[in-house]
């Protein structure tokens, strides 16, 4: 598609907070029963971006590759461009771990490394997580440097019950409508604490995941040691919720 003549390089003040909901939820609780989604999931189409460029934002090291990297490595590897934005480094995950920010930005390097065979371009924000929200307008500014080749956005899912997931889905939302580009987004939490009427009125597609990108993907998760293995500390992705995030396929939202 293409841009919209407008040059936008603000982040509208009339988009305002008040529509992120900060639904609470606990890692450790069981959450939805990966059975419970098989219906609606079975049901969905298969879709796939347009052929061209990604753009790929994260929230956090890590939910790049839990809910879009078949995906990312699926384009790398037909040699489409594919650029990923770390919008945080994830270091709110365990505040009284010293170093957690290094240790997050090395398990991303890792996990891509494991995952594709060419380099992933990759663009660290480092805003600081958690605080995504006091920093959208610096999001907004950055992303939009980064839309020249008119990529289909992939983002997380702007109901996703995490503030930072929630700010950063609408601030790519805002840019696809200005800019006239695709987007699709990608859940991860709302797999968790969230049912299948969740999605009900969108577009849900399913991007099919051969079986080495489906290995390549879970060995690339195993990269995140510090979220899944942290010593003395519960894990931010505990083992139960890995189900959601290793199937044969990945779920996008799209326009
Ligand atoms: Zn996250």
């Amino acid at each position: 598609m293409t841009r919209a003549d407008t040059t936008v390089s603000a982040w509208p003040a009339t988009f305002g907070v008040a529509r992120f909901h900060q639904a609470p939820f606990d890692p450790d609780l069981p959450g939805t029963a990966e059975s419970r989604w098989g219906g609606m999931l079975s049901a969905a189409p298969d879709w796939c971006p347009e052929a061209g460029p990604l753009l790929v934002v994260s929230p956090h090291p890590d939910d790049e590759i839990l809910g879009a990297g078949g995906l990312i490595r699926t384009w790398s590897m037909l040699g489409y461009p594919v650029t990923l934005v770390s919008v945080t480094d994830g270091e709110a995950a365990y505040p009284d771990w010293r170093g957690l920010t290094d240790v997050r930005r090395r398990e991303l390097v890792e996990a891509l490394s494991v995952l594709c065979d060419a380099p992933v371009t990759t663009v660290r924000l480092g805003l600081p997580d958690g605080g995504t929200r006091d920093h959208a307008g610096t999001l907004f500014s950055a992303l939009s440097r980064l839309l020249s080749n008119e990529p289909t956005l992939i983002a997380p899912y702007e109901w996703d019950g995490h503030p930072d997931h929630d700010v950063t889905g609408a601030v790519c939302l805002e840019l696809a409508r200005l800019h006239r580009l695709p987007i699709a987004r990608y859940p991860i939490w709302t797999w968790h604490h969230g049912d299948p009427d969740a999605f009900a009125g969108q577009h849900v597609g399913r991007f099919g995941l051969d079986p080495a990108t489906q290995h390549a993907k879970a060995a690339a998760i195993q990269a995140f040691a510090s979220q899944l293995r942290p010593p003395a500390r519960q894990p931010i992705v505990p083992a139960h919720v890995l189900p959601y995030f290793t199937r044969s396929f990945e779920t996008f939202l799209h326009d």
